[in-house]
């Protein structure tokens, strides 16, 4: 039984959200960019795989996820704070949501082979997990500096089977990874190239937001049997192209009474020349497929980004969040490095959870916000910190303070 795919996202046929978005690709890829979209609108309508994807996000990825009513927190912050635990998933992150559906996908359209980037790893294990699940072969970019300093997910990725390839052109991170993946589906436009994020050409975004949708439809179903109502006052979560955020706005998008919160990483500061923050230090232009905000020289060299988090460490941000804000429908809130730390270890001490370092930007948030007493807070914790324990360990030894 097939009904037609309805669309929620602000988006046009054509891919745009406002002026953002479109699909700006070199000339050997339209045939296979134009095969996607007709498969995802097909197949996103087809109850057969509708129903396959949704049993194996409950049975191998473990859903619904839980929300968690984060009661010591909520005393710290005088309001009412619910984490969404993403970070609970097979492979530790929200990513999987995606690498399944996409997977999926590329099965029906009798892909065998896989390529996919990835910034921290996470994406990159969750498509070498399901590749190793469905039996596809599975080629991931990775940055030499992201390699360096995520070892634990190129090990798993290696483990799953998954051939991963090092990056060295520009600083060596996500941005670098994905022009590599580009460059491969260019010379290899058979292959299916899973994007871990809300960016890239249409209908990557829209696609991606998709399969992440299933975050803020739980969050609805959650807090009715939680809090009598199904709208909360506030979403937060974290941005590096914005699939995490996607996911977790996506139901709420049309009710204005649902304030959206962007968390955004600044690195040493959004208005320093080490930072990650697009939409404060970004103007528009072109990046992978995409019109939107882009951090880029005054003659449209892209500016190297920084953040302490891997996953958040990128040039541009998705079209739908980038539409998002500059309309006012979300607010984009800059997080630097030290206010994420503090905030991950906040949690970590109040609540007994890691969070990765991305989330940890989203729970930094709750610092820079005052919220009213009767106020219900859902943050997305996008993800798990095992990846950065690295990272953490040695903030303690050069002597960060971990307690205020
Ligand atoms: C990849 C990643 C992100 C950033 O990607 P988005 O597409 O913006 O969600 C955030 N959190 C975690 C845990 C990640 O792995």
């Amino acid at each position: 039984m097939t009904q037609t795919f309805r669309r929620v996202l602000p988006v046009d046929d054509a891919g745009y959200y406002g002026k953002f978005g479109g699909a700006y690709i070199p000339e050997i890829l339209n045939r296979s960019v134009e095969q996607l979209r007709d498969a995802f609108y097909r197949y996103a309508s087809d109850s057969d795989f509708n129903l396959q994807y949704r049993q194996l996000l409950r049975d191998y990825v473990g859903r619904p996820s839980p929300l968690y009513r984060a009661t010591r927190l909520s005393e710290t912050y005088g309001t009412n704070i619910y984490l969404k635990r993403e970070d609970l998933n097979h492979t530790g992150a929200h990513k999987i949501n995606n690498a399944i559906g996409s997977v999926l996908l590329a099965k029906r359209m009798g892909k065998t082979r896989i390529i996919a980037e990835t910034g921290a790893g996470q994406h990159g294990v969750a498509t070498a997990t399901v590749c190793a699940l469905m039996n596809l072969e599975c080629t991931v970019y990775m940055g030499a500096t992201d390699i360096a300093r995520q070892q634990p997910n190129v090990q798993r990725m290696e483990m799953l089977g998954a051939k991963v390839v090092a990056v060295h052109s520009g600083n060596k991170t996500l941005k670098d990874a994905t022009n590599e993946a580009i460059r491969d589906w260019c010379c290899h436009p058979d292959s299916f190239y899973v994007i871990g994020s809300t960016v890239g050409p249409h209908p990557y975004p829209e696609m991606v937001a998709y399969f992440q949708s299933v975050i803020s439809e739980e969050i609805k179903k959650q807090l009715i049997v939680m809090e009598g109502r199904e709208n909360p006052d506030y979403v937060i979560a974290c941005i590096g192209g914005g699939s995490n955020a996607a996911g977790a706005f996506y139901h709420f998008i049309d009710n204005k009474d649902v304030r959206l919160i962007a968390a955004e990483a600044a690195g040493k500061g959004a208005d320093t020349d080490m930072t990650a923050a697009t939409m404060c230090a970004g103007k528009e232009g072109i990046i992978h497929g995409a019109r939107t905000m882009v951090m880029q020289t005054p003659d449209g060299q892209i500016i190297e980004p920084y953040s302490i988090s891997a996953g958040l460490d990128y040039p541009g941000i998705g079209p739908l969040h980038a539409y998002l804000a500059t309309s006012g429908r979300s607010e984009v809130i800059p997080v630097t490095d030290d206010e994420a730390l503090n905030a991950a270890f906040n949690l970590t001490h109040t609540e007994g959870i890691i969070p990765a370092l991305e989330s940890a930007h989203a729970l930094g948030v709750l610092d820079k916000k005052k919220f009213a007493p009767d106020d219900i807070v859902v943050v997305n914790l996008s993800g798990r910190g095992d990846k950065d324990m690295h990272t953490y360990m040695s903030c303690i030894n050069n002597g960060f303070s971990t307690t205020n």
